[in-house]
């Protein structure tokens, strides 16, 4: 079949011409897709329509193809137009030609069908009545078709790392709090501020095996009068001369009391010899740790092992915190193998799942990884058939296509499930190709598939979107000190560059460490820290003051 496809930003001709194939054609059917006024129930002037064109056209082509083996035609012409189209113009114009009617009608039919579904071509969005066509409709940019390869005119703006930062922060909404277990609770955010419910300790305790006596008693002799293990409560006053058996921790049956350890003392059956008084009372106070009613835990806190015993000392055992993340993970490229497998030339061993689901470990989360194939529409029938479905992920995560070449079509498949992108690359290095974007509640990555990149990005955005959904703090840059001069070509993206993290007395001092690309990762058993080097900035001195940004390990929890 011959097919013809043009993705054009100007209005489709009223008039086109049917195939000149005289005699070898018995149907022409023409097919146009209008815009509606109305959408969603609401009036509108008109939809703005973005496609990615080679990735677009290469899938109309290959649909036809494979139509045309079930539905044989002579000719397929489709035109469909991008930017911004106004309510009652033809948004796609589809023409057939083939022997017989019945043909050209059921490969139009499954063809628009099918269209939606698999082709990168979607409505970014629909321009309300009231708001000013004209100026929209003015053509952005010298080609509509150019412009929608490089993105949005909004988004194809190079984000600052700290731009990026706060935009990220932003629409990484904290999703609803749940109540947990304290032994599901490590690494979520505590979403209440935990409150003494009583003193602590609330009553007086000894802190050593040893004997009570009245903290003003003088007396060289003594008579054990009782015995107190820890779990005995026995209050009474003591008289001067009295002594009271006690076990570390036990209650102390009065206050005004200090305890004599048991290795300063000589024992005869009740009576006890003061041998040395110890300088400390060897009492835990009432209260001495925290009164009634004063913070202990607060809201924000991301519970480690010590914050979930205290947790556990009050008795606070369901607290109220962050819910458990869904995270679904996808590489892309048709290069990548397992790691088990050896690759052909031209292959490469997919380290970025490993990367992806150990840095996870920093947060409570279920992950589900897959990969994805090549092919826009067989991506998203991937994408389609996880279980969890995609509808119940808090974090989409895709590895790699999502720069401007060919085959990367990371930003088409996140706009087809409805993410809308927020921006699309960032001025930093490595790390440039980042895409970031929203749904609802929900947050969307497409990460630079070069490993140390990956390593780049997770650190500082898709850490801060986690943060953001589970109510905690996003990663905060630190400040230090180089511990050696830096020498390198300047590049006008900033850059995070992995170093050693030594210390010089309490001042961080930072080693940077050598990388010869953003695929070399071999610096990266040694990195500690990620360090912040401005742009244009050819050499930095030993000494000089730096931000930097640690980076994660499992112990503690993040
Ligand atoms: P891309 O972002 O898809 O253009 O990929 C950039 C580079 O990263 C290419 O050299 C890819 O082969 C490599 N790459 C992509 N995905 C992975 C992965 N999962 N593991 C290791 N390298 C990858
Ligand atoms: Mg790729």
């Amino acid at each position: 079949m011959e097919i013809e496809i043009q993705l054009t930003d100007r209005p489709i001709a009223e008039n086109i011409l049917p195939p000149r194939q005289p005699g070898a054609v018995g149907a022409w059917l023409e097919f146009r897709g209008v815009v509606r006024g109305e959408e969603n129930g609401r009036t509108i002037r008109a939809i703005e329509y973005e496609a990615y064109p080679e990735m677009a056209g290469r899938e109309i082509r290959r649909l036809l193809q494979e139509i045309s083996a079930r539905h044989p035609c002579r000719t397929a012409k489709v035109i469909h137009r991008v930017g911004v189209i106004p309510v009652g113009e033809t948004a796609i114009y589809v023409g057939v030609a083939s022997p017989h009617r019945g043909e050209a009608i059921a490969l139009l039919a499954e063809f628009m069908d099918r269209l939606k579904q698999d082709v990168p071509i979607w409505k970014r969005r629909a321009i309300a009545d009231g708001a000013r066509l004209c100026a929209e409709h003015q053509p952005q940019r010298p080609s509509n078709v150019q412009a929608a390869a490089a993105g949005s005119a909004t988004t194809a703006a190079l984000r600052s790392l700290d731009e990026a930062r706060a935009e990220i922060h932003s629409h990484s909404r904290s999703l609803p709090v749940v109540r947990a277990s304290l032994a599901e609770a490590l690494g979520r955010v505590l979403r209440e501020t935990i409150c003494a419910p009583e003193d602590l300790p609330p009553v007086d305790r000894s802190t050593r095996d040893g004997y009570a006596i009245r903290a003003d008693d003088a007396s060289k002799t003594f008579s054990v009068v009782d015995t107190i293990h820890a779990a005995d409560w026995k209050p009474r006053q003591l008289k001067s001369g009295e002594a009271v058996r006690v076990a570390t921790g036990a209650a102390l049956p009065c206050g005004g009391l200090r305890v004599v350890m048991q290795e300063h003392v000589k024992r005869d059956g009740d009576k006890l010899h003061v041998v040395r008084r110890e300088n400390s009372t060897n009492v835990r106070l009432r209260g001495e740790e925290v009164r009634q009613g004063q913070p202990l835990v607060s809201a924000g806190t991301k519970l480690n092992a010590g914050a979930l015993a205290i947790l556990a000392t009050v008795g606070n055992v369901n607290p109220l915190v962050s819910p458990r993340l869904r995270i679904l993970h996808f590489t892309t490229g048709n290069e990548i193998v397992t790691p088990d497998q050896t690759p052909k030339p031209g292959q490469i061993r997919d380290s970025n799942s490993i990367l992806i689901r150990s840095l996870l470990q920093n947060f409570p989360c279920d992950v589900e990884q897959g990969h994805l194939p090549e092919n826009f529409a067989a991506a998203m029938s991937e994408i389609a058939a996880r279980k969890p479905g995609i509808e119940n992920a808090d974090v989409l995560l895709v590895s790699g296509g999502a720069s401007v070449g060919e085959k990367d079509f990371t930003r088409a498949l996140l706009e087809r499930l409805g993410f809308e992108i927020v921006f699309s690359q960032i001025n930093l290095r490595p790390g440039r190709p980042l895409i970031f974007g929203v749904n609802g509640s929900r947050v969307a990555f497409g990460l630079p598939g070069n490993p140390l990149s990956h390593f780049v990005c997770f650190h500082f955005a898709v850490a801060t979107a986690l943060a953001g959904l589970t109510g905690g703090e996003p990663p905060e840059f630190l400040r230090g000190q180089l511990a050696e001069k830096l020498d390198d070509k300047p590049c006008p993206r900033e850059t995070l560059w992995p170093a050693r993290l030594e210390w010089n007395d309490a001042t961080p001092r930072l080693r940077l460490l050598a990388w010869a690309s953003s695929g070399d990762i071999t610096c990266l058993t040694a990195a500690k820290v990620l360090v912040r080097v401005p742009a244009n900035c050819a050499s930095l001195d030993d000494g000089t003051t730096v931000d930097f940004l640690p980076v994660m390990s499992m112990i503690g929890g993040g």
